[in-house]
């Protein structure tokens, strides 16, 4: 049995194509020889290598999150746990942001005087939180 290469065009022996279940004959349409030069230039194609070195950077920016947050909620872990408390209540509507208590900027953050009752918050802009946390 014979077949053609559809890349070099030569007729080869079966025994020189790779099996591949897609094709109906389920044999590559490329023999052994062209499809090792094919996969070794698609390896080296620039953009596919552009596209890994993304995929290995988001991989890693994600993983440094991961431990920095992981971090705060070792250091913090009330106030890690108030806050998440109070971020999951905010969207699922229990709890209202309001504006700056000081300032009235509507970019506010929730404050807590006593971690311990996360739901007892003194909304406060940036500025006015860190001032507060200074005191
Ligand atoms: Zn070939
Ligand atoms: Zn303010
Ligand atoms: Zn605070």
């Amino acid at each position: 049995m014979l077949k053609i290469c559809s890349s070099c065009k030569d007729t080869k022996s079966l025994n020189l194509f790779n099996t591949n279940k897609n094709r109906k004959d389920k044999l590559d349409h490329y023999c052994k020889e062209c499809r090792r030069i094919y996969d070794r230039k698609r390896a080296n194609n620039p953009v596919r290598l552009a596209q890994m070195k993304v995929a290995s950077l988001k991989h890693s920016l994600t993983g440094k999150n991961d431990d920095t947050r992981r971090k705060r909620k070792k250091l913090y872990p009330e106030r890690y746990l108030a806050n998440s408390l109070v971020a999951r209540a905010v969207k699922s509507g229990i709890l209202e942001r309001q504006p700056c208590t000081v300032c009235n900027e509507p970019k506010s953050e929730a404050h807590h005087a006593d971690y311990t009752k996360p739901f007892e918050v003194n909304w406060l802009c940036r500025q006015h939180h860190m001032l507060e946390h200074r005191k």
